[in-house]
């Protein structure tokens, strides 16, 4: 099963990305800022040139972030299915999929789009946490469903006990508006990304959850729409 997941961040995209891996099994989880954020970990030529952007709250440039995802999916993970999730964020990144998927005669499953208002995805931001162990155990200090746990007066992961931490472009008010530019842009921005996808008749079907309820019901109205 292949699928895009969309929403502003925020959205509990990357959440609900993770809940569905979890429930298929043996498909791949890839999330374009999670690449980015361990090349910069690691201190790579790539994690040098995307940082700057990326504290900007600026999206990558795409002749740096359309071959790296095209060049992720040919790997041996994929071959069962992927989310991808992040990806693609603007107009020509969703040209480019939709022409290199044809080109290859992979078919898309499924466009999840997780719609949420601009403001309540704002709120949401600054409270989501970062486990050091691993990206697909999310933590917010605002949501019991995946509040951390306090482990010697520190707020740790709640699945794991990791080290938990806030991102710098999360915690920076320019950033997060300048992130919201970008995804509720319908003109080249990821809403008309998400267009181009929900443009495509056919084989692709396209399922629109309401981001607002509990994380436990958009996980089960979601998972209700890609059956
Ligand atoms: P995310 O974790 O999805 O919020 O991504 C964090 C940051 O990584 C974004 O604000 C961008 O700077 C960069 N990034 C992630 N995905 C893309 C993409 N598809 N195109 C360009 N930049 C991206």
């Amino acid at each position: 099963m292949n699928i895009l997941m969309f929403g502003p961040n925020g959205s509990g995209k990357g959440t609900q990305g993770a809940i569905i891996q979890e429930q298929q099994g043996n498909i791949a989880h890839i999330e374009s800022g999670a690449i980015f954020r361990k090349n910069i970990g690691g201190g790579t030529e790539l994690g040098k040139k995307a940082k700057v952007y990326i504290d900007r709250g600026d999206l990558v440039p795409d002749n740096i972030t359309i071959p790296m995802i095209l060049d992720r999916l040919k790997e041996d993970d994929c071959k069962n299915g992927w989310i991808l999730d992040g990806f693609p964020r603007n107009k020509v990144q969703a040209e480019t999929l939709a022409k290199a998927l044809k080109d290859e005669g992979i078919k898309l499953d499924y466009v999840v789009e997780i719609v949420l208002p601009r403001e309540v995805a704002k709120i949401r931001i600054t409270g989501r946490r970062l486990c050091a162990n691993d990206n697909n155990h999310p933590n917010h200090i605002a949501f019991d469903a995946i509040k951390p746990v306090e482990k010697d007066g520190k707020l740790v992961c709640r699945v794991c006990g990791g080290a938990l931490s806030a991102r710098a472009d999360d915690q920076d008010d320019a950033a997060i508006d300048k992130r919201h530019d970008i995804y509720y842009d319908d003109k080249t921005g990821t809403m008309a990304a998400v267009n181009v996808f929900k443009a495509l008749k056919g084989e692709t079907k396209v399922v629109s959850v309401d981001g607002r309820p509990s994380i436990k019901e958009v996980t089960a109205t979601m998972l209700a729409g890609l059956k």
